[in-house]
């Protein structure tokens, strides 16, 4: 999958895509980035890329022109790609929209805006908007990095296993489950003990319970189109959570 950037920041993005699951990805060629830095794409002999707003007000806003320009060069080789704008206005990414990315298997570019924002005519170049949620950040590099990192580790071969990806929070429906190592003890608390009874079908089954009392205290509202198993483990935590309950001993549940 080849990602293509837009910024006037190449190095925000050069930098952390050096390390970690995203550096070892590229490196073993399962993902291309490739960085243009719009000051090269203005035909100002500043490199300027921005300019007041019509209206007047505060800022600046990016010039349509540089992104124009790297586009149309982007283009050339007429191969399939899906040109996003990164914006707090956008439709929010979710993992959903990350495995929908990967599985329409175009290439992405993701434009960064600085400053106020874009000349809104830039809306006529691309394909989707996007937002990484509901706060406004200084410009669009992280929110393409948040992008990127995000689809490579669904991608197989990009994780050092692949289960784990599988494993990950919203992955199966519900948050993920909570992870221990050693010691098995620090500071008086324990790891619980069935983790380390090495009877895997009792971790299995520990794991998913602890998944979905996560899920119910922090994110209820992704309990949907629950198993039948799943359903009864939710029954019994629901009857644990009562019972604590009624003899006062249990933390306030967030729904
Ligand atoms: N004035 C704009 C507004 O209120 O909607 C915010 C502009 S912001 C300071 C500059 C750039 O950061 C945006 O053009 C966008 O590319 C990026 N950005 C900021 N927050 C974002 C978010 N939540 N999701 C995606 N991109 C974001």
């Amino acid at each position: 999958m080849k990602f293509e950037i837009l910024t006037i920041f190449p190095e925000v993005i050069e930098c952390y895509i050096k390390h970690g699951v995203v550096g070892k990805a590229l490196e073993k060629g399962i993902a291309e980035v490739k960085i243009y830095n719009l000051r090269n794409y203005t035909r100002d002999k500043h490199k300027k890329v921005d300019d007041y707003p019509y209206g007047g007000g505060v800022g600046m806003v990016m010039q349509i022109e540089p992104f124009y320009n790297a586009l149309k060069q982007i283009k050339k080789d007429r191969k399939p790609r899906k040109v996003i704008l990164l914006s707090p206005q956008g439709k929010r990414f979710t993992q959903g929209v990350a495995k929908d990315f990967l599985e329409e298997g175009k290439g992405i570019v993701l434009i960064c805006g600085r400053y106020e924002g874009i000349d809104d005519r830039i809306k006529t170049l691309i394909d989707e908007e996007i937002s990484i949620g509901d706060y406004v950040l200084s410009g669009g590099e992280l929110p393409a990095l948040v992008i990127i990192d995000s689809i490579l580790r669904l991608i197989p071969g990009a994780l050092g296993d692949d289960l784990s990806a599988k494993e990950d929070s919203f992955m199966k429906g519900v948050l993920d489950y909570p992870h221990y190592t050693r010691p098995d003890e620090f500071k008086g608390m324990r790891v619980p003990e069935v983790l380390i009874s090495g009877d895997h079908k009792k971790i299995a089954l520990w794991r998913r319970k602890e998944a979905l009392r996560s899920t119910l205290n922090s994110r209820p509202d992704l309990l949907k189109n629950l198993s039948t198993d799943d359903m009864k483990i939710l029954k019994e935590l629901c009857s644990e959570i009562n019972k604590k309950i009624l003899e006062g001993s249990h933390e306030p549940v967030n729904y």
